[in-house]
């Protein structure tokens, strides 16, 4: 099996990801997190959140809706050529293809003839109000910054905020892809992790050099190993309607060098244009230099499901004769999963040595209720103690609790580093304050 296979298997296998609807036959490349996909997604998102909102001053969060005024659309260019992808047919098998992604002029599955490449606008089309004929049409947003720029006055206001400043926000987006595919690359409905950085036009080279750096260090501080990203500086002739400059910060996926998130020097386009078509003079007064201008905005734009397959990826690792080379062990393929503590879905496991011992499995318990308010925990008392270890290693959980006959006549249990496997007897009354320090 390849890697990409074998981490789409352990995502469904153990609850990363499962297909939407899949009872139904999956829908529209859609897919859902599962229980530790979510705990997974949301330690991404609070690591970038405490990243941007606490590592940097003059930043702040915003939360604005997904369905807005449809003049926001035309105001930000998406529903002109800007936002559409090059669609080709094949005359022969109806396949449609994203053409700037084929190789040959022929169709890849059946070697027809393609059709002409067709414009083909990406946002997706939605009613509000009761009746459709007379509701108002409008899209679900295509990227969650827009939400940003329509707000700046409200925030800058509200915030008593100066230039140079930042607006951090999550959520979902939509596109309608022409091929989703890769797992969860590529996919009609996504979730951003975007920050908008208002600023003087004549330091914009300057806060964009700062971004990409900033941005670059955040994965490197949670774990994703050198080689396998980059920056690649996007050509002129590439650029998306908005930017004047952009780079890509590329992931090495087993499908190629891709991008994983994009930091863009947007000048002023947001702002005139929202200026320009809602009436509203967004230009800003800047006291300190006696100047009324546009300010220029930089953007960092990452994928909150493109950095969880890179996250999944970058941790997966096998052992081959397994990790404590026991005789028993010589024939297995051991998989850890070595994400960063701040990531790590699980981070402690409560284990009773076995299962058939009724005051084993109470002690075991009562640890479980002890640490549950303080961390993510998983209790398991099923199969022998060292598949129990090999299953939570599989899924990157970073310390397991083993209680065995001891715990019972001293109070104390075992705890398993997962990383070196090393184990530290630790009295329970100490149990809390221990994890706290090694999580910390
Ligand atoms: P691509 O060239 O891959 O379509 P893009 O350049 O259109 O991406 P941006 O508009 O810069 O992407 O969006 C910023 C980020 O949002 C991307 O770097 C990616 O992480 C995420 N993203 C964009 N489109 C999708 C999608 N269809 N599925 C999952 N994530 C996406």
């Amino acid at each position: 099996m390849d890697l990409m296979s074998k981490i789409i298997s352990l995502a469904k296998r153990r609850g990363f990801t499962f297909p939407s609807s899949e009872i139904y036959g999956g829908f529209g490349s859609c897919y859902d997190f599962g229980p530790l996909g979510v705990e997974l997604k949301n330690n991404i998102k609070k690591a970038w959140w405490e990243e941007m909102t606490r590592n940097h001053e003059n930043m702040v969060g915003l939360d604005s809706a997904i369905l807005m005024s449809p003049k926001v659309w035309q105001a930000s260019g998406h529903l002109t050529a800007g936002f559409a992808d090059e669609l080709v047919e094949c005359k022969k098998c109806h396949k449609r293809f994203k053409a700037d992604e084929l190789k040959t002029p022929k169709c890849p599955e059946c070697q027809g003839v393609l059709t002409q490449p067709r414009r083909f606008n990406l946002m997706m089309k939605t009613f509000v109000g009761p009746v459709e004929k007379e509701a108002v049409q409008t899209y679900l947003r295509a990227e969650t910054c827009q939400g940003i720029y329509v707000n700046f006055e409200n925030v800058l206001n509200s915030m008593r905020l100066k230039i140079p400043f930042g607006v951090c926000q999550i959520g979902k987006a939509f596109r309608n892809e022409i091929t989703p595919k890769d797992f969860i690359y590529r996919t009609r409905e996504f979730e951003q992790m975007e920050m908008q950085w208002f600023c003087h036009p004549k330091e914009a080279t300057k806060w964009f050099n700062f971004w990409v750096k900033e941005r670059r260090r955040w994965y490197f501080n949670l774990g994703v190993k050198k080689e396998n990203l980059r920056i690649k500086e996007v050509l002129k002739k590439d650029l998306p309607h908005y930017a004047k400059k952009a780079i890509d910060i590329e992931y090495k996926f087993p499908f190629g060098w891709r991008e994983i998130e994009g930091v863009h020097n947007r000048g002023d386009w947001d702002l005139s244009n929202h200026s320009k078509y809602s009436g509203k003079d967004l230009k800003y007064f800047d006291e300190e230099r006696d100047e009324k201008y546009f300010p220029y905005i930089i953007e960092t734009s990452a994928g909150v499901d493109r950095s969880l397959f890179v996250f999944l990826l970058n941790s997966y690792q096998e052992i081959k004769g397994g990790r404590t080379k026991t005789t028993k062990a010589a024939k297995e393929v051991e998989i850890l999963l070595k994400l960063d503590k701040k990531l790590a879905p699980i981070k402690v496991a409560i284990l009773p040595l076995v299962r058939n011992k009724p005051k084993l499995v109470k002690k075991a318990k009562e640890v479980y209720q002890l640490l549950k308010p303080h961390f993510t925990c998983q209790y398991d008392e099923l199969g022998s103690i060292g598949r129990r270890y090999r299953r939570q290693d599989e899924i990157g959980t970073l310390y397991a609790t083993t209680i065995d006959f001891e715990t019972l006549k001293k109070d104390d249990l075992t705890v398993r580093d997962r990383d070196t496997m090393a184990q530290e007897r630790v009295k329970i009354d100490d149990l809390v304050e221990f994890l706290k320090e090694k999580l910390k």
